[in-house]
């Protein structure tokens, strides 16, 4: 079984992908890590995106597939992978459809993880971290004193209210195409599901939640 996972950042995707992955004997693939380790293997595709990275430019769709064609090719990837962070746009969306097709492969699931950007500013801000030591703090209001070194809790820019407002509008303006697009697949005959998951709620509950959309 071959799925995406789509969904905002603080949906709690990639903890998911790990469980789902794990319970599915499935192999994760996220975007930077399978990036990072061709770069450190110096593998062809690897050596491509070290130049853009080198130049401090962002690495390009095309170099990016090519290094995604070669994890899910590995050996590794046999029985079936869960995609994390590997399409954000139209055109990346059409980029691995090409690439699992021409693996004679294709995507069973696209799952889409949905939260209501209320749920996910209070999520995000109400995570903290400690001003000298770094350690992140999950409940822990600012101001608050670190555990660890004395030091002062604080929140990260990204997560105060406004930035999480900010970041989701870029994200579903980015991202509804993208679910439109795999919708319009999913009615087709291609056999690809797309599977849309309430986000909100305890992380065990979503893993249920989650198989239970699987098994049907
Ligand atoms: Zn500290």
């Amino acid at each position: 079984m071959n799925i995406l996972l789509l969904g905002p950042p603080g949906a709690g995707k990639g903890t998911q992908g790990e469980r789902l992955a794990d319970r599915l004997g499935l192999r994760k693939i996220a975007t930077g890590d399978v990036l990072r380790a061709a770069v450190r293997e110096g593998t062809e595709q690897g050596r491509n995106a070290k130049a853009y990275m080198d130049r401090g430019d962002l690495v390009p769709d095309e170099v990016i597939l090519g290094i995604m064609k070669d994890a899910l090719a590995a050996p590794a990837s046999a029985s079936g992978v869960i995609l994390d962070g590997v399409v954000r746009t139209v055109p990346q969306a059409e980029g691995l459809e090409r690439v699992l097709r021409e693996l004679g492969r294709t995507l069973d699931v696209v799952l889409l993880f949905d939260v209501e950007d209320d749920e996910l500013v209070s999520r995000l801000s109400s995570r903290t971290i400690c001003e000298s030591c770094q350690t992140p703090y999950s409940g822990r209001p600012p101001g608050e004193t670190c555990e660890k070194c004395g030091g002062t809790l604080v929140r990260r820019k990204d997560d105060e209210p406004n930035a999480v407002r900010t970041r989701m509008k870029a994200y579903r303006e980015q991202t509804a195409p993208v679910v439109e697009w795999y919708r319009r697949r999913a009615d087709g005959a291609n056999g690809t599901r797309l599977v849309t998951v309430n986000a909100l709620g305890p992380v065990d509950e979503i893993t249920e939640r989650v198989m239970r959309e699987l098994e049907k």
